[in-house]
Parts: C-alpha cells; sequence; structure tokens
C-alpha cells in the first residue's frame, strides 16, 4: 500500500496565465507535473536500493537525500501556479468529453491539488518528524515486547491523525478523509457496509472450517534451497507475464513492488529455506501489483493518470494472481510437476493433493501476515473496528493491547500470548496515521474475486488454460479492462465498466464457499 502523502504549503508569486491558448496551458502543466512525479521516481530509486543493496552505512545520508527529494516534489506539487493553470483550464475542460485522457488528467490534477493544499507545510514537517521517530522506536519495542514504551508515541500519533482529518472538515465519520485518500469514493459507512456483510459470511465459515481435521503442510516446512526457491518463482512470475525486460527481482526483507517507469517496474521478495510458499507467493502477489503497472497506457505515463487507481484495485491485482490463480488447483496441475523436479527430495513423495491442500491450510492464527485466504479477512476487520473506536475517542491508547486481546478472543478465538504478537505487529500505525491503514487489503480480495468472475463470463476457458500453464486470455483481460486505464476513472467507475456493477460481496463469498467446501468437504449449504 502507499503511504499517504501529505504537502506543504507554500505562496509564490508567478506571472498568471493570461492570455495563452488552453493547449499551451496543459502543455505547460503537464511539464510541471511530469516534474513531479519524476521527483518521485528519483526518489523511489532511492527507496529500492535502501532496502536492497545500500550498505547499513548509508542510512544517515539516504534518509536526509530522500527528504530532500520528498520535500522538492511536495512544494511543487502545492505550487500556486498549478493552481492558477486548474483555474484557467476549467472553461476548456468543459469542452471536453468526460472520457477523454484530458479531461480525466484535469479531474485528478484538481483532486490532488485541492488535498495538497489542505494540508499545512507545518504540519507535514512535525507529523514525518513523528513517525520517523515513532518507527525508529518500534523497532526497539516489538522484538523487546514493550508495548508501554510506544503508548506516548501512538497517543501523539492518535492526535495527528485527528488532526489530518480536521483538514478536510466537515466529514461524516472522523475516518473518512483517511479512507478516502487510500480509496477514493470510499466512507467508513461504506466499508463498514461490506465488512458487516463479510464477517456474517466468513464467521461461521471460520468456524466449520476449523471444526474438520487441520490440513497438514509440514510438505511445506522442509529445508529448500534458497537459489532454487527464487529460480522457480521467478520463471511462474513470467509465465503469468510479469516482463523482466521491464522489471526486476531482488531481495529484501518486506517485499514490495515499486516503480521508476513504464518501463522499469520492479518486485523484491525474501526467502525462507524452511517456508516453501514464503518467497514463491509474496513474488507472485508482488508481480501481481507490477503486472497492473506495466500494462497501463504508455500515453498515460508521468501524468497523474499514470498509475494504479487505488489501494483497493491495486491490491485486488496482486491477491488474484497471488490466491485467486496460484492457489487454485489448475495452477498446480500445470506447475507441480516442474516443482516436484525442483525439490524432488523434498516433494518426490508428496502427492498434488496433500500439496494442494498445505499450500491453502486454514487455521486460527495470530499474525495477519501469515493468515489463509479465509481468516485474514477477520484479521483486518479487527484492525479497522480498532481504528475507529481509536478514532472515535471510544477507546484509549493505553487500553488498546487489552483491546487487541479481546478483539482476537472474540473473533479469530484465540488471543496473543505478547503484545509483540498483538497489538504490535504490525508497522502501519507506528510510521504513519492511524484510519486508513488497512481496509484496502480486504477490499482487494473482495474486487479480486469480482474481476475474476467477470473475466470468466466473457472467457470461461480461462480455467482450462491455468491448467495448461497458459496465461495470456486472463492477463489480456486484466489489461484490457484494468491495467490500461491506470487512473482515468475512479475506482467505482472502474469497477463498474470492468464488470458490470457495483462493487459487490456475493462473488468474493461464493469463491470461498466453493473452494474450501471442496478443499474441506464441508457440507453443501
Ligand atoms: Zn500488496
Amino acid at each position: 500500500m502507499a503511504r499517504k502523502q501529505a504537502a506543504t504549503k507554500q505562496r509564490q508569486k508567478a506571472p498568471p496565465p493570461g492570455s495563452r491558448s488552453p493547449q499551451d496551458m496543459l502543455a505547460d502543466l503537464k511539464g510541471r507535473l511530469r516534474e513531479i512525479a519524476d521527483l518521485r521516481a528519483a526518489n523511489a530509486v532511492l527507496s529500492w536500493d535502501q532496502s536492497t543493496y545500500m550498505p547499513e552505512g548509508g542510512a544517515a545520508a539516504r534518509g536526509r537525500q530522500m527528504a530532500v527529494l520528498s520535500r522538492f516534489a511536495h512544494e511543487r506539487s502545492v505550487a500556486p501556479d498549478i493552481g492558477r493553470l486548474l483555474d484557467a483550464l476549467i472553461p476548456y475542460g468543459e469542452t471536453l468529453p468526460q472520457t477523454s485522457d484530458d479531461a480525466c488528467l484535469l479531474r485528478v490534477a484538481r483532486r490532488d491539488f485541492e488535498k495538497a493544499i489542505k494540508v499545512p507545510g507545518d504540519y507535514v514537517a512535525r507529523a514525518n518528524v513523528h513517525w520517523s521517530a515513532s518507527y525508529q522506536e518500534w523497532t526497539r519495542a516489538r522484538p523487546a515486547n514493550d508495548f508501554p514504551s510506544m503508548v506516548p508515541y501512538l497517543e501523539k500519533t492518535l492526535d495527528l491523525s485527528r488532526e489530518y482529518s480536521e483538514f478536510f472538515a466537515p466529514y461524516a465519520h472522523i475516518a473518512d478523509p483517511h479512507i478516502d485518500d487510500a480509496d477514493e469514493g470510499m466512507t467508513t459507512a461504506s466499508v463498514g457496509n461490506l465488512f458487516g456483510e463479510l464477517r456474517r459470511g466468513l464467521v461461521p465459515l471460520v468456524d466449520v472450517i476449523c471444526d474438520r481435521p487441520e490440513a497438514d503442510d509440514s510438505c511445506l516446512h522442509q529445508e529448500f534451497a534458497k537459489a532454487g526457491q527464487l529460480e522457480f518463482a521467478r520463471h511462474a512470475a513470467e509465465r503469468m507475464g510479469y516482463d523482466f525486460r521491464r522489471g526486476r527481482l531482488d531481495l529484501t526483507h518486506h517485499p514490495f513492488c515499486t516503480k521508476f517507469s513504464a518501463g522499469d517496474v520492479r518486485i523484491t521478495t525474501r526467502v525462507n529455506e524452511r517456508d516453501l510458499g514464503d518467497a514463491l507467493f509474496s513474488t507472485l502477489h508482488e508481480a501481481g501489483h507490477a503486472m497492473y503497472e506495466q500494462g497501463i497506457d504508455p500515453a498515460l505515463a508521468g501524468t497523474p493518470l499514470g498509475h494504479g487507481v487505488s489501494a483497493g484495485v491495486h491490491e485486488s491485482q496482486s491477491r488474484l494472481w497471488e490466491n485467486i490463480v496460484a492457489r487454485s488447483r489448475g495452477f498446480w496441475d500445470y506447475f507441480y510437476p516442474p516443482l516436484q523436479r525442483s525439490f524432488a527430495a523434498q516433494l518426490g513423495g508428496v502427492p498434488l493433493d496433500v500439496f494442494h491442500r498445505a499450500i491453502n491450510k486454514v487455521a486460527r492464527s495470530l499474525i495477519r501476515t501469515d493468515a489463509d485466504e479465509v481468516t485474514y479477512n477477520l484479521h483486518i476487520m479487527l484492525r479497522f473496528d480498532l481504528e475507529l473506536r481509536l478514532l472515535e475517542g471510544k477507546l484509549a491508547v493505553k487500553d488498546l493491547a487489552e483491546a487487541w486481546r479481546a478483539a482476537m478472543q472474540a473473533d479469530l478465538r484465540i488471543a496473543p500470548a505478547d503484545d509483540r504478537d498483538g497489538c504490535l505487529q504490525d508497522v502501519h500505525w507506528y510510521s504513519g496515521t492511524i484510519g486508513g491503514a488497512f481496509h484496502s487489503y480486504t477490499i482487494g480480495n473482495i474486487l479480486a474475486a469480482q474481476f475474476y468472475a467477470a473475466a470468466l463470463k466473457v472467457h470461461p476457458e480461462i480455467p482450462e488454460q491455468i491448467r495448461r500453464g497458459e496465461f495470456a486470455t486472463l492477463h489480456g483481460w486484466l489489461h484490457d479492462n484494468i491495467y490500461w486505464h491506470g487512473a482515468r476513472f475512479p475506482p467505482a467507475e472502474l469497477v463498474r465498466r470492468a464488470t458490470g456493477s457495483a462493487l459487490s460481496m456475493q462473488p468474493y463469498l461464493g469463491y470461498l464457499l466453493d473452494k474450501y467446501g471442496a478443499l474441506y468437504r464441508l457440507p453443501a449449504g
């Protein structure tokens, strides 16, 4: 997920656009926006290097260099000239067809600008200093299981998160500005409704699955050499459609995807020699994000339309490939024989059925990032509820650890023995705002199923192709209906255009019930 960007406000004197032609002003605006995009891309290179190859000794200077580039990008993004150009282009924009690239560009550039100028520079500076101190302390406190030392940091984070919302007042709910930053058009109420519906479907499903005999995943936890794991993950990502001529795969601690330009979209992964799933599924997840960025219409490059449209839609693209495709039985009909050849000693005697059940094992667990497809969303909903209660002032930070344990017990029927595996486990609240930090993961799961169902409606042959290791039809449908549009349409409109309906829970619940009903041999209905 992209970290929320706040911006500095700045007053400059510049000549008014005057009597220039709309085309001239639009070219001027695009040039300025491209410069901002280039500064951010340069920063992304520094950040990628920091997370992959940079020696430890580079940390201090790198932090400073990245801060300078961020500041330049922010200053340019709130420059009054951009506001003047946007104002002067209003009459021209009204003459354009609503879905033309220029009309979409003007809409998105105006939205970005209006948001950025609402946040004072002083706030941005204070918040960034605080988040970096909080993150620093968290890297010590989590392994030390020391939540009390994080309480004052988190209290300040909560204050800053509330203060941020006030810049966007009036709002219906204090979390709304945070949610809208991640997923334009969504609100606390709309996410809450979706999550209520999901919870009603999920809780009984988790209960009934957990009453069945536990799947045996010991075949995944043998010794698997790093080189073989990486080679296999790379091969599968390429086969799905990740273009290595415009990307690369490197090692890191926390896998991510980053984009420097349309021709350079990189992914990272990590390898655990005692867990075959780790490198493979994180690589395919990041490849899903990367294929989205690689597939955007080149005409949008360097503009505010030249990237994925929202956190939820982005996450849908990673999860579609990681879960719906790469954890499906058909995928492994094709890929299991070569995987067995790569790891003959470990998997030669493990039947495909056993392997397939192992990679889809459902279990109540403590750690979100290790959770299976079914219980994962319960982890998200728990965090979403706690965020709301904190922002609403109904839960004090000092009571968070206890509230976490109670919620885990209620939703997942297990509770962490310590805070390290409880409210200290995720970096999000310790390095950014409380609010809008988690919901997009579940929105992504829901949308992944809806997009996949829409693709199947047009191309019912897709599952059979996956069984043969052919992904071009699915990749092509995603390319044409999602990737290509970048941020042209607001997320809700993109979903409607691609699937013919608004965001809907049914495809996702149906997918989970079908898949896990079969895997766990649940009675129908
Ligand atoms: Zn992701």
